[in-house]
């Protein structure tokens, strides 16, 4: 008998690359019937977490995993960005990649090899062995099209894109981009990083195609100028959301039993995805700022400091007498826990969130309305598009002038906002209820994102003949 077609997928580092790639990965072998190896460069800080996601796989049903010595980094390069580290340690995995990609070519019927972001130095590797390479974006069709953009930008701007004085018009986009709002990592034109995006981008185009995780309810205008190819882009495949359908479970989970027995729709969730964590002063105007609006919350701590390589105690960063006083209204996690689960609860009401596109798609998915905190990457550009094109978030904005934090009462304003019936909320809340049914809509059968999947499919069985 005929083997499946095989599918090799290359993560790269960090959860928020790595969560959609193995949901894609899922979908291909539990919906599609193909089997699939996940290629898994050193994750960093995250190896206990991914193992354990690693570990949960459904072997049985055709996917498999191997994870890639860690390169070798020396102590400056440690303390890189992260977007720096990451590259690198996808251009050192090279070699391996290549060992990896060898045995699954002649051991399976390998029909592509599947990388996000920075794994487009995999490319050439790939087609060594002759198997197209193509791209899953994990985030927003809006960057997509702005990063397919940039090396035009590069050539035509000479400021920092901050200092344009005209917004950024993405075709298809009903909302103007100002500069100040383009991802992080390209905001400082004479960063390494800025560098390192800018070579990288101009690889997107050598994709054979490009997997979005985004759909038509949410970017319509967007996807359908990438379908239009007018960035001279290849393909595009909106099979979004991609978010997570099971969780990998932890040992004990008292904060379930808290959220049962809290009211419907009553807890601010609050968490700002798998990496960063807020300053130390802006813990304590958040802190304050919860507290003073009286509502219910679970909140997953990381302080910002470490001590030995472990984090420093969320007692060290909070506000003398914080824990006691909000004793059975609030819930403090540290470092990780399962958010979408959590989104998924029905005493959960709100999402205080750093606008990561994953976490995202999973308040969509779930019709929880937003607060918008963004961090870094490319999550104020998310926030202006949830926030000015959707309207699904609240915006509390930091001081312009003086210490740069939110401040306390507006912290407390807005979660009160969000959290209290009223007509901001009433609004925000049938927004996301449409596209909570457009999110469920688009993966049933006959929806969009099935179709694009189907189409990508079809495309992948092609190159190994009927089945
Ligand atoms: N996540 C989680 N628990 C946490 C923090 C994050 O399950 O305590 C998951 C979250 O559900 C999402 C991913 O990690 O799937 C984070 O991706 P996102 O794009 O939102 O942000 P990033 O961490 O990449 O900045």
């Amino acid at each position: 008998m005929e083997q499946s077609p095989h599918i090799a997928l290359l993560p790269s580092p960090g959860m928020g690359h790595f969560i959609p790639m193995v949901e894609f990965a899922k979908r291909l072998t539990l919906q599609h019937n193909f089997s699939t190896t996940l290629i898994v460069p050193d994750p960093g800080p995250n190896v206990k977490l991914q193992k354990a996601f690693l570990e949960a796989l459904p072997k049985e049903r055709g996917m498999s995993y191997i994870l890639l010595p860690p390169p070798n980094l020396n102590a400056f390069e440690f303390d890189l960005k992260f977007e720096v580290r990451m590259a690198i340690t996808i251009s050192r995995s090279l070699p391996s990649i290549r060992d990896v990609l060898n045995s699954l070519a002649a051991a399976t019927n390998l029909v592509a090899l599947v990388v996000d972001f920075f794994g487009t130095h995999a490319f050439d590797v790939a087609r060594e062995f002759d198997v197209p390479p193509y791209m899953l974006f994990p985030s927003t069709s809006m960057s997509l099209s702005l990063f397919l953009h940039l090396p035009e930008l590069d050539a035509k701007v000479s400021c920092q894109y901050k200092d344009l004085p005209e917004p950024f018009h993405i075709p298809g986009c009903r909302i103007p981009l100002h500069g100040k709002d383009f991802p992080e990592p390209v905001q400082d034109r004479n960063s390494i990083s800025y560098q390192l995006v800018l070579n990288n981008v101009k690889m997107y185009r050598m994709a054979e195609g490009i997997i979005v995780n985004s759909f038509e309810e949410l970017e319509g205008g967007v996807i359908k100028a990438l379908r239009d190819k007018v960035f001279q882009n290849p393909p595009v495949y909106p099979v979004g959301p991609l978010v997570q359908t099971d969780h990998i479970s932890i040992s004990s989970s008292p904060f379930e039993k808290w959220l049962d027995d809290q009211p419907l729709g009553s807890v601010l969730f609050i968490c700002f995805g798998s990496l960063k964590s807020l300053s130390h002063a802006q813990l304590h105007e958040l802190a304050f700022g919860i507290e003073t609006s009286q509502k219910r919350f679970l909140w997953v701590f990381r302080s910002p400091k470490y001590s030995n390589d472990e984090r420093v105690s969320s007692s060290t960063f909070l506000p003398e007498g914080f824990v006691e006083r909000t004793k059975g209204r609030g819930f403090i996690m540290s470092d990780w826990a399962p958010q979408a689960r959590i989104l998924r609860h029905g005493s959960t009401g709100g999402f205080l969130t750093h606008c990561g596109w994953n976490s995202a798609l999973e308040s969509i998915v779930n019709g929880v309305p937003m607060i918008a905190w963004p961090l870094g990457a490319e999550q104020r550009m998310n926030a202006v598009m949830l926030s000015e094109d959707l309207k699904i978030v609240l915006w509390p904005k930091a001081n312009e002038d003086g210490d740069g934090l939110v401040g306390r009462v507006a912290i407390a304003n807005v979660v009160k906002n969000l959290m209290e019936e009223g007509e901001e909320r009433k609004q925000i809340c049938e927004r996301m209820r449409d596209l909570k049914d457009a999110a469920a809509k688009v993966v049933s059968r006959e929806g969009s994102s099935t179709n694009s999947m189907l189409k990508l499919i079809s495309k992948w069985k092609q190159n190994v003949g009927d089945l």
